[in-house]
């Protein structure tokens, strides 16, 4: 096995498609050296060494040494230096890359080989002793606080003590003499923390990194990174060594990070931070404000001068040349991180920007229509799940807003919510059920599970590149950062804006598109469906096999879905209409008669209701195809809670009030979910369906006349274990429709289906297929029936289950593939066998899951239905599954 892989001076060991091994990091810098950028040489150790090194009781393969010594002497012949040497000492960066990137994991180390010998050597060559000096200082801090572990504050604090003493203000403003005593105070430190001195041996020090490089892959910030993002451990993580290039010698070298467009917006713009006489870590560490890298963008934003562009404009120039370049190259969006040595451009980094659902559109479809990529790939690019930010509202313009602070629109949307300080209390307060604004100083990946809790994310500090940021876009969640006006006293519970103390619990709302930070709750509007998401939704639609229909029962669910391009109602669950106030008590009534009759009388007051409702439906839909389901929940959903709920009911039937409470617990149920509902609801009384198979069929002779186009409803009978079940039901159906034709004259044109949602169902859907015309996977109760795990109790121990591997997802959230999904395979291809043509969608919740709809298609299933703000991403991720 070959262990580590060199790169540089215009070549490489390695390239782009190697990232298993190499890890993102080490393979594009690989590529970038491949195709003749200047990237400073080094090598990648690789991802096996890593597994090697666990697999080993943390022991590194015996050649290993071997191959870092030749691949440093490589490095040594490019840059004309050598590792070590303490008259021309090549130094060397330590950084680690995984194959995903894991933002902020493992720390770098920068500067590495300096050490009271090299140092003057280096400042002798570039004839710059306070770079050297600094450069030492930044070194000692690193390398104490990643390999050492000496916290990085203990030295922060003397570099502040110091700075206050002298009245500096910045790190800049340090002379060579200074940065020289402060490294000698930082040896003190280092000494009394951990009884020995810091190392002076080049070696000793890279092995110290590459080993805590490779340990901290198994941290728990690590650790819980890739749970949350569900990287599998055994990827590793490579390390790369790299000649160091300076950004911190003086004003004509600078450091920075640049995204080819914008991320938040998609804009095709450069856009970027960058900072003069600093490396790396300065710009994303909030200590200084870093200034924008086009004049467009600095005079955009309001910043001091000067942008990279006015202030090197030769190195601007290259860059924007090498941006271009990778972005053809990479045929995406990048994220780039450069430093400039004394005017000379060094590429240190690319990779796949993280974007906003927004700017991914914007990318997707711009890309294709400059010809970089086809319009499958635009289409294939987008996550579906993206689309969600976009689809959810913004804050309404006419609302008013009291400002209460204004940082950097670090993540576009708004959200409102109460103000928490600590993951515990955002995952507390959301599982409460209540939305929440984590309010923090900064946050770091140990901030992870509150960030994903929250609604939306407040932070003083960090600009548009820091943690936060990164992490907030990606989850599509509103961010504001670098909002420095606040302060943020999370041990008291207070944030201090606008003037006010804001106490843990207050409401406040987050602007993410304009960084504005609102008191209290602000009115939402709906979003803009034109544009990029209307060009890829059309591309989308002209690439998908499946149709997609909508989960929905009221008349602005039914609109909302239309807008969003639904084909159809794949659902509508008809026990919804039945809690609307006036209808409540006529249902009430109809559940607590003893008999026939008073049930008729009480059906014959909802009928109307009944079917005003479906012919509002059948016009929104005009002629697409609606599916409504028979009365399915338990009746004993229904009940009066309070006794004046009972008193109201018993004054509407003229009963006793003590009668009805009898009645009541007679429904009472040790198992609803498995107990009186769905078809054995007709069973037992068939007048409910004939009065909602009336209520339909003379809708749908309204609604006809009404829109001038037919209407075919789909008569859907719920929780159906036997052919038997669905004959008698849809007996009664089939003499309705008859009744209803005669009455009206009308011929109608209807089916009667089936949803398939109980085992048995599936198992005998070639003989239910005789009767179904069509069927509808009910796939939430068909995982509850399935894996006998009913989902109103499965909180309890459904984490563990996933947490430990038994389940790789929710299955309630995304379909069981090989248990539930073996069943709804068979009963397609049974259901097909005995009736050619036979309709088959989907109507759980997992009719929106993208992974679930891949699977859809799979199967071969028609349609999905889903509720209607995940229509478009159904729509999408229906193109996806079908490419
Ligand atoms: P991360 O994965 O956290 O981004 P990196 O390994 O990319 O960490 O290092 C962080 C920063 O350190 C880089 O963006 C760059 O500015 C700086 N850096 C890393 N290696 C070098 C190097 N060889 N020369 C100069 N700067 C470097
Ligand atoms: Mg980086
Ligand atoms: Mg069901």
């Amino acid at each position: 096995t070959k262990w580590v892989y060199g790169f540089g001076d215009g070549r490489a060991e390695g390239e782009q498609g190697m990232r298993n091994l190499l890890g993102g990091k080490g393979a594009n810098l690989a590529e970038m050296s491949n195709i003749g950028l200047p990237v400073p040489p080094g090598f990648t150790i690789t991802t096996e060494v890593c597994t090697h090194y666990y697999a080993h009781d943390r022991h590194y393969p015996p050649e290993l040494a071997g191959e870092v010594e030749a691949a440093l002497a490589a490095v040594g012949r490019i840059t004309g230096k050598r590792f070590g040497d303490p008259a021309n000492p090549l130094l060397v960066s330590v950084r680690s890359g995984a194959r995903a990137s894991m933002p902020g994991m493992m720390d770098t180390v920068l500067n590495l080989g300096l050490n009271d010998a090299t140092v003057a050597a280096v400042a002798a060559a570039s004839g710059d002793e306070r770079f050297a000096w600094d450069s030492y200082r930044r070194f000692i801090t690193m390398y104490s606080d990643v390999v050492l572990e000496v916290d990085h504050a203990h030295f922060e604090e003397i570099l502040e003590d110091f700075k206050e003493h002298k009245g500096y203000v910045l790190d800049t403003d340090l002379t060579a003499a200074d940065w020289k005593g402060l490294v000698a105070k930082y040896k003190t430190l280092v000494q009394e923390e951990l009884g020995k001195p810091f190392p002076q041996d080049p070696h000793e020090q890279l092995w110290g990194a590459i080993g805590a490089v490779f340990s901290s892959w198994m941290n728990a910030r690590a650790i819980t990174y890739r749970s949350l993002q569900q990287i599998p451990e055994s990827w590793g993580t490579a390390v790369n060594v790299q000649a160091m290039v300076f950004g911190n010698r003086g004003e004509s070298s600078a450091t920075g990070v640049a995204f080819t467009r914008n991320p938040s917006t998609g804009e095709n713009a450069l856009y970027g931070e960058f900072l003069i006489n600093a490396q790396g870590e300065d710009v994303v560490a909030g200590i200084r404000t870093p200034q924008p890298i086009t004049e467009t963008a600095r005079i955009a934003g309001g910043m001091p001068a000067p942008s990279m562009e006015k202030a090197m404009p030769q190195a601007f120039a290259e860059f924007k040349r090498i941006t271009h370049v990778l972005e053809q190259h990479y045929r995406d969006m990048q994220d780039i991180e450069f430093t400039v040595e004394a005017g000379k451009l060094w590429m240190l980094q690319t990779r796949s920007g993280k974007r906003t659902g927004k700017a991914s559109l914007r990318i997707a479809v711009e890309m294709a229509n400059e010809g970089v990529i086809t319009r499958a790939e635009a289409v294939a690019r987008v996550d579906p799940a993206g689309l969600d930010q976009l689809l959810h509202p913004t804050l309404d313009p006419k609302a008013a807003r009291q400002e209460i602070a204004r940082g950097l629109p670090a993540s576009p949307g708004a959200a409102s919510g109460e103000i928490v300080f600590t993951s515990e209390e955002a995952e507390a307060v959301k599982s409460a059920g209540r939305p929440v604004i984590l309010v923090r100083q900064e946050t770091s990946p140990e901030d992870i599970k509150g960030m994903l809790a929250a609604a939306g994310i407040l932070t003083r500090l960090g600009g548009m590149t820091s943690h936060a940021a990164v992490v907030a876009r990606g989850w599509g969640k509103p961010c504001v950062s670098g909002a420095g006006s606040i302060r943020v006293d999370a041990a008291a519970g207070v944030l201090h804006a606008g003037g006010k103390a804001w106490r843990r619990g207050d409401i406040i709302t987050l602007d993410g598109s304009t960084g504005q930070v609102l008191a209290g709750k602000v009115a939402m509007q709906q979003p803009e469906l034109s544009g990029e998401f209307a060009t890829l939704m059309e591309w989308a639609d002209g690439l998908r096999r499946m149709k997609v229909r909508t989960n929905a029962e009221t008349p602005s669910d039914a609109r909302q879905a239309r807008q969003f391009g639904a084909e159809g109602i794949g659902l509508c669950r008809t026990e919804h209409m039945f809690f609307e106030e006036g209808r409540i008590v006529a249902m009430r009534e109809m559940i607590l008669a003893d008999d026939e009759k008073g049930r008729r009388a009480a059906l014959a007051k909802l009928l109307p209701m009944q079917r005003a409702d479906f012919r509002q439906l059948f016009e929104i839909m005009s002629g697409l195809p609606v599916t409504i389901r028979l009365l399915d929940p338990p009746l004993h959903e229904f009940l009066p809670h309070t006794d004046e709920e009972v008193a109201e009911v018993a004054a509407a039937m003229g009963a006793s009030e003590a009668k009805l409470k009898a009645r009541a617990l007679e429904l009472s149920e040790f198992n609803p979910m498995l107990g009186f509902r769905g078809c054995r609801l007709a069973i037992a009384y068939p007048e409910i369906a004939e009065m909602q198979a009336r209520a339909i069929f003379e809708a749908a002779v309204e609604a006809a006349r009404s829109t001038g186009k037919p209407v075919t409803p789909e008569v859907m009978v719920p929780l159906v274990a036997t052919k038997a079940e669905l004959d008698l039901v849809k007996a009664r159906i089939v003499a309705m429709a008859e009744a209803v034709t005669r009455e009206s004259g009308v011929a109608l044109s209807y089916q009667v289906g089936t949803m398939i949602e109980l085992p048995r169902a599936a198992l005998r859907a070639g003989e239910i297929a005789a009767t179904a015309e069509f069927f509808s996977f009910g796939t939430n109760d068909l995982t509850q029936t399935t894996i006998g795990i009913s989902r109103d109790d499965a909180a309890a121990f459904l984490g563990t289950y996933v947490q430990k591997g038994i389940f790789a997802v929710d299955p309630f959230v995304s379909i069981d593939q090989e248990g539930v999904g073996e069943l709804v395979k068979l009963a397609a291809e049974r259901g097909r066998a005995a009736r050619a043509g036979l309709k088959l969608g989907i109507c759980g919740e997992h009719g929106g899951d993208p992974a679930s709809i891949a699977f859809c298609e799979s199967a071969g299933l028609d349609y999905v239905s889903c509720s209607p703000f995940r229509v478009p991403i159904a729509r999408l991720a229906a193109a996806q599954a079908a490419l």
